[in-house]
């Protein structure tokens, strides 16, 4: 690692723009240590030397972690084209008034997982397990058909979260009157 005025000058700029509270007074420190090595043309002692090195090291920022989005067009477009709320189990999706897609908690009151925008981009909140991502990626591979699998296992329609009576709805996955709504729905050129 290069310890010069210019690296410690960097650092102090890195720690300056900074909230935390490691970073307080570390920006003089950094200025101040560049004033010595101007002045003396290097430092006192091999411990503030190591200590230059540190500071450099540690005001760099760290690599922001890439997370890669989940996209999720197809699903969204189910949604929202077919103005459609679904239960899928474990979440619920809810067309909000702004046209994003609500990825909820199924349990009235039990919060929001996340949402997904008009570009079919999951933005996911801490809480949100795992088991969710799984449910909402096999929607969107899948589609309707997936849709109708959740309803079929869970008894309940995927529409309305009726319990399915008649058999006819109960292999469906989806009630009667709710399987009406897709009746315009084009599967194939959402679902390739
Ligand atoms: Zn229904």
């Amino acid at each position: 690692m290069q310890i010069d005025q210019h690296s410690l000058i960097q650092a102090a700029n890195h720690y300056a723009n900074r909230q935390d509270s490691f970073a307080s007074g570390k920006a003089q420190i950094c200025l101040n240590l560049a004033t010595t090595l101007d002045q003396y043309g290097g430092f006192v002692s091999e411990k503030q030397a190591n200590f230059a090195t540190n500071l450099i090291k540690w005001s760099i920022p760290h690599q922001a972690q890439v997370v890669r989005p989940i996209a999720l067009p197809k699903l969204y477009a189910l949604v929202k084209n077919q103005n459609l709320t679904l239960h899928l189990g474990q979440c619920k999706l809810v067309l909000f008034g702004s046209g994003v897609v609500g990825v909820v908690n199924p349990v009235f009151g039990m919060g929001t997982y996340g949402v997904i925008n008009a570009d079919g981009i999951l933005s996911k909140l801490a809480k949100c397990p795992d088991s969710v991502v799984a449910i909402l990626k096999d929607v969107e591979v899948r589609g309707l058909d997936a849709v109708k699998e959740i309803g079929r296992a869970t008894g309940r329609c995927s529409v309305c979260s009726r319990t399915l009576t008649d058999p006819k709805s109960i292999e469906l996955g989806i009630g009667s009157t709710c399987i009406k709504r897709f009746a315009n729905y084009r599967e194939p050129s959402l679902f390739v």
